[in-house]
């Protein structure tokens, strides 16, 4: 006899273990699969270390700058080991919540592999091999991505280094050629390059984060340029040839083939979801272009079977993830939710400086045959950036020129990952850009560039 649950859910990354929470928040008997570590990616090899260890990188920049600000600190320095340590205290201790987050929802976590064998029906490898079935009233499919890789530049987990395997190095190598500058790229990039290696980062778009609206790309370029990493954009890698303790990358730049010679590489070119040996084929779940297809309750062709996260076309975000697990476990409650609104979704890059949208580029909205009006407002006009020593970077907004709507929000500068969450919500209950400028906001705060900016799309900005 196999375990009934009212849902089961495959993979408990930030999808499948707030699906988990909310499922048993509204009552239903609830059972997580999870073959590694509940929290996922995110927790364990994503979100949370990348940003545990960008942290200890604005720690040491700020501390050499600390004579600025009146206060004298003896040399500042890396230790490499403590601030590893201190990562994964962070991970631990997360890692621990949410396993008591799940218990305290009577969520039942199950270790092992699981497949489908039928639309309520999952069969589960346990770490010894061992193999057993649970039955569900609806399957929720969570399984999230791995790391992808280029045939030219093979991961080796030594010199070649996956995402996964550059969060656990125990000393900064001098030099680091990083592939791909999207936002794991760039989040490394500027860890690294904190830390004391020499970076080369090689985009194969023009432009560095080429997802991000174009004059934010530049201002991102100019400033790692400034810092002193070595960019190399519409470069396309040929090959990595790994000799003894060191890479040889070959790049083809401007039609001429470079050779760039490092301690170790870094593979930053995009994740593969994990959609294979899951049972989809057996069951006729419909895939395309290496995402499971779902409509808008996360629902997939088969009837009661659910896809979340990474493996659904969409941002792979983590806060998405956690979103539409929840609208899929709603609507099995038989609630009504909304779904999750696309058009208002937060992209954050916590590189230095950081860089954060959400809704659409300038480009984009032109495209959409709009007309168009345009806000800039520089952090270096805002008081609260010249307390914090942070005065690069600006705010810019994009909003439609008839009704005012706002269509996108783009910002380069201190905490832009903080700052974007205003423009979200204007975004999300379609304000326009002067119903966010009237709100009154603090004094002194970074919030009042985005209100500047708001007002600038109406040539009104007052301190610039
Ligand atoms: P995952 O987090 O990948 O979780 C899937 C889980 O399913 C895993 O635990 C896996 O072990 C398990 N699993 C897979 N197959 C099976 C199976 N057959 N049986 C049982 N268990 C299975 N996103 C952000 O929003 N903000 C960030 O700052 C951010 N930074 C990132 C930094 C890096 C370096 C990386 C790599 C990613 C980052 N992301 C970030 C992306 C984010 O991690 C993912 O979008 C998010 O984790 C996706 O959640 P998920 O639940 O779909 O899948």
């Amino acid at each position: 006899m196999s375990d009934r649950y009212d849902v089961a859910i495959l993979g408990g990354g930030p999808g499948g273990y707030v699906a988990a929470i909310r499922a048993g928040q509204l009552g239903l008997k609830t059972a997580v699969i999870e073959k590694a570590k509940v929290g996922g990616t995110c927790l364990h090899v994503g979100c949370i270390p990348t940003k545990v260890l960008l942290e200890s990188a604005e720690v040491l920049l700020l501390a050499r700058r600390a004579g600025e600000f009146g206060v004298r600190v003896s040399e500042a320095s890396l230790d490499l080991k403590a601030a590893m340590d201190r990562k994964d205290r962070v991970v631990k201790k997360n890692f621990m919540g949410t396993e008591s987050l799940l218990k305290k929802n009577k969520v039942v976590t199950i270790k092992g592999e699981g497949r489908l064998k039928a639309k309520d029906r999952i069969e589960v490898t346990d770490p010894a091999g061992l193999k057993s079935e649970i039955s569900a009233g609806a399957v929720v499919l969570a399984t999230g991505s791995r790391v992808g890789s280029l045939p030219m530049a093979p991961v080796d987990g030594r010199i070649v280094l996956s995402s996964d395997d550059i969060l656990s190095l125990d000393r900064v190598p001098e030099s680091l050629l990083v592939i791909g500058a999207g936002a794991v790229g760039v989040e490394f990039a500027s860890i690294y390059h904190s830390f004391g290696s020499k970076v080369i980062l090689v985009e194969r778009e023009p432009r560095l984060v080429p997802l991000e609206d174009a004059e934010i790309s530049e201002a991102l370029q100019r400033a790692f340029a400034r810092q002193g990493m070595e960019i190399l954009v519409g470069a396309s890698i040929q090959g990595v040839r790994v000799e003894g303790d060191q890479a040889w990358t070959e790049v083809l730049v401007q039609g001429q083939v470079q050779r760039y010679h490092t301690e170790r590489v870094l593979m930053a070119a995009g994740r593969k979801p994990n959609i294979e040996g899951i049972g989809l084929e057996g069951l006729g779940v419909a895939v395309e272009r290496g995402f499971v297809r779902v409509n808008e309750m996360m629902e997939t062709n088969v009837p009661g079977v659910y896809a979340i996260g990474d493996i659904v076309p969409g941002p792979a975000l983590a806060h998405v993830a956690s979103h539409e697990g929840m609208v899929a476990v709603e609507k099995i409650a038989g609630l009504k939710p909304h779904p999750v609104n696309y058009q208002a979704i937060p992209n954050c890059t916590y590189c230095h400086p950081q860089i954060a949208n959400v809704g659409m580029t300038e480009a984009q909205a032109r495209a959409s045959g709009r007309a168009v009006k345009v806000g800039k407002f520089p952090f270096i006009a805002n008081p609260r950036a010249g307390i914090l020593g942070q005065g690069d970077g600006f705010v810019k907004t994009v909003s439609d020129a008839t009704g005012g709507e706002i269509l996108g929000v783009h910002i380069i500068g201190v905490l832009a990952t903080e700052q974007i969450a205003e423009s979200v919500v204007a975004r999300h209950f379609e304000a326009t850009a002067l119903e966010l400028a009237e709100v009154v906001h603090a004094h002194p705060t970074l919030a009042e560039a985005t209100m500047e900016a708001m007002f600038a799309t109406d040539g009104r900005a007052i301190h610039f």
